[in-house]
């Protein structure tokens, strides 16, 4: 007898239970334990279009894509074929190709930014872009926004969302740092204001604009749960230049993904530098900051500001992102059916719940959706406090039953779910019909 038919969670469990013994937690992120959720991690074996396969053979209708990145969905035709190319000449050579050259060329095309460097994360793309603006400005302090999730760097790790939102034990609304580890000294040059509140970030930059090296933010969240930004906050974010101050949007999980100008080009954003990972890289690691070439030219060689990476620009992570950028480059009414899938999703999901008397608040954009648990109008959700109202035992209750019917949602109320090119009517039909079931084992 094979696996394939066992509609079983033992082989994950088991494989759980040694990887705890030998990796902290069992996992190498921490969302992906399902601590907030309960229950063993499912360990996928392998993924295809919009489907996962977990070592117990379970086939998993997956929104989670990687995190965001698999946004032609897993093992796209273009994306193999130009990552088996590389793979032929080479896996590193930690010298200059021309594949850097061409994603660089088409990240510039794309985006409007003048200068763009990879590096090989999020949180390396986000921590460089700091060191650059601090370097440029000759200032010292940043300002993040709570329940903003930027990449695990030290001064970064202040209110911030994702996992640590998830995991918030007590940080949370007191400017402390998120997590053990990092210094006071560090969280204390991170000044904190609040996602959606002009009025709150042009006091913090009436008073603190002049030592101000940047503001960063998600121009959408994903990392609170979908949060989208008003336009009078937009227009706030703006007027932090007027103090000096640089402007960085990070598109981590926004870029390449809510348009193929990203979050900045949907919602008419002109930062000074941008952020990127996931998308940018085809489901390779990938990270990457660009922008005003002013600014990107303070980063060595050219300037003074130091940033390196052995595997930066790395041979078969270039293909991916370019076959991926290609794709959405060359189809871009990909753009259009993502939306129209989350909208009826959204519309579904709200359906379900309201007849089965679970109280539901549905924030989207673009293939972006947070469906949080609580009395509360559709796109009322604005902030991190907001976002925390919700009820996280019946996210939970509801999570677990989504599972145990084959739909991998993401495994925390406070995060974002991607949906794929790969979503066809049927995934969205089973993806309803789950739900009806789910919210009525709740209601
Ligand atoms: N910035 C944002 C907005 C993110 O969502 C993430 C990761 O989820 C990061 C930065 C960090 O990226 P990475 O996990 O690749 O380091």
């Amino acid at each position: 007898m094979t696996t394939e038919t066992l509609p079983s969670s033992a082989q994950s469990a088991a494989l759980f239970a040694r990887a705890r013994a030998v990796t902290p937690g069992g996992v190498n992120s921490p969302v992906r334990a399902f601590k907030s959720v309960g229950g063993s991690p499912r360990f996928i074996r392998e993924a295809h279009g919009a489907y996962l396969t977990d070592v117990d053979g379970n086939r998993l209708v997956d929104y989670i894509g990687s995190w965001g990145p698999m946004i032609l969905g897993h093992d796209h035709p273009a994306v193999r074929q130009a990552i088996s190319e590389a793979l032929a000449g080479g896996t590193s050579f930690g010298a200059p190709g021309e594949r850097e050259v061409r994603l660089a060329e088409a990240v510039t095309r794309i985006t409007g930014a003048e200068r763009v460097r990879f590096v090989n994360s999020g949180t390396e793309a986000t921590m460089s872009a700091l060191r650059l603006a601090r370097g440029f400005t000759g200032r010292k302090f940043i300002v993040k926004f709570r329940g903003n999730y930027h990449g695990h760097a030290d001064g970064l790790l202040v209110e911030a969302g994702s996992g640590l939102l998830t995991n918030a034990e007590g940080t949370l609304g007191t400017s402390a740092p998120s997590s053990a580890g990092v210094p006071g000294e560090y969280a204390q040059l991170t000044l904190v204001s609040e996602y959606n509140d002009p009025a709150a970030l042009d006091a913090l930059m009436a008073e603190r604009g002049h030592e101000v090296a940047a503001v960063i933010f998600e121009p959408v969240v994903g990392n609170a749960g979908v949060l989208i930004p008003t336009p009078e906050f937009l227009a706030a974010l703006h007027r932090v230049r007027e103090r000096g101050a640089l402007l960085i949007a990070d598109e981590v999980m926004t870029g390449f993904r809510l348009s193929l100008r990203g979050a900045t080009g949907l919602l008419g954003l002109t930062p000074d530098l941008i952020c990127w990972g996931k998308i940018i890289g085809g489901g390779l690691p990938v990270g990457a900051y660009g922008g005003r070439a002013d600014v990107m030219d303070f980063v060595s060689p050219q300037g003074p500001v130091y940033q390196a990476g052995t595997l930066s620009g790395n041979p078969l992570a270039m293909a991916a992102g370019l076959a991926t950028l290609e794709v959405l480059e060359g189809t871009p009414e990909v753009y259009t059916r993502l939306e129209s899938y989350t909208s009826e999703l959204a519309a579904g999901l709200k359906a379900a719940a309201r007849e089965a008397g679970v109280p539901l608040s549905v924030n989207h954009i673009g293939s972006m959706l947070t469906a949080f648990h609580q009395e509360a109008p559709d796109g009322s959700i604005r902030t991190y406090a907001d976002a925390a109202r919700s009820d996280t035992a019946a996210f939970a209750a509801w999570f677990q039953s989504m599972l145990g019917q084959g739909i991998y949602w993401a495994p925390s109320q406070f995060e974002s779910i991607f949906v794929s090119a790969a979503h066809t009517d049927t995934e969205l039909n089973a993806t309803l019909g789950a739900a009806r079931t789910a919210y009525r084992s709740l209601g």
